[in-house]
């Protein structure tokens, strides 16, 4: 689950330029017994298998210190902002649960922050773990091309992208707005800004409000 993604692109670049360490730990290897039991039925009964603490435990001691994330949909949900303060921290432990969930020791001892990726419920927490890598990335100075492109993103300011194009200038009849075309960077600067504005408005009026919100999260 995490070779595709961890090996194209600009996941790829950054591991193969030294920017990031990429260390995938399958908890399995340390099971204790002949089964490499990971799970077992919860206690007072009911669906499903929870992952063992004692077995939790030992694989987050073979790891060295980092600031460790529990991936389940009862966290703090991802945003830019948290994304940001995430990639300043030198080292993070993502830890993926499966099947039914975690021992609710390892939420309570074992863990500095709990992340969700949304309000919805995934098989597993793998998917979840390479959103964030590849999220928390693009924010670690060198991994990007250009320095500009994380900056200028939807969500920094808390606004969402400007519209862009690239040729033709006309495609069946639907035409690039002419002040691009125009050469004016002033101008062109002005109506990115106003575009960038607008469409916040119209797409995620909650943006505009969350300022103080959207500086909290990620700050523990
Ligand atoms: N029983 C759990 C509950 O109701 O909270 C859900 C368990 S889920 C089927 C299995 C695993 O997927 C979780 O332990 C977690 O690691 C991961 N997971 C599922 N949804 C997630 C989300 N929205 N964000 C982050 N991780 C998620």
């Amino acid at each position: 689950m995490f070779e595709g993604p961890f090996s194209e692109s600009i996941i790829k670049r950054a591991q193969e330029k030294g920017l990031v360490k990429i260390n995938v730990t399958n908890i399995r290897n340390f099971a204790t017994d002949r089964h490499k039991t990971v799970d077992d039925t919860p206690y007072g009964g009911g669906a499903g298998m929870v992952l063992k603490v004692d077995v939790m435990a030992k694989a987050l001691d073979s790891i060295s210190d980092g600031y460790r994330i529990l991936l389940t949909p009862q966290g703090k949900l991802l945003n830019q902002e948290m994304v940001t303060q995430l990639s300043k921290r030198p080292h993070l432990v993502l830890i993926a649960g499966h099947y039914e969930g975690f021992d609710e020791r390892i939420r309570e001892y074992l863990v500095d922050q709990e992340v969700s990726i949304g309000d919805y419920v995934l098989t597993g927490g793998e998917l979840a773990a390479v959103v964030v890598v590849d999220a928390v990335l693009r924010h670690v100075p060198g991994v990007l091309g250009k320095e500009e492109s994380a900056k200028k993103e939807s969500f920094s300011n808390n606004l969402l992208e400007y519209p862009q194009y690239t040729r033709p200038e006309e495609f069946q009849g639907w035409k690039v707005p002419d002040l691009l075309l125009s050469g004016d960077h002033e101008k062109i600067e002005k109506w990115r800004q106003e575009q960038a504005l607008k469409r916040t408005k119209e797409k995620r009026p909650d943006l505009l409000t969350r300022k103080d919100c959207l500086s909290q999260s990620g700050s523990d």
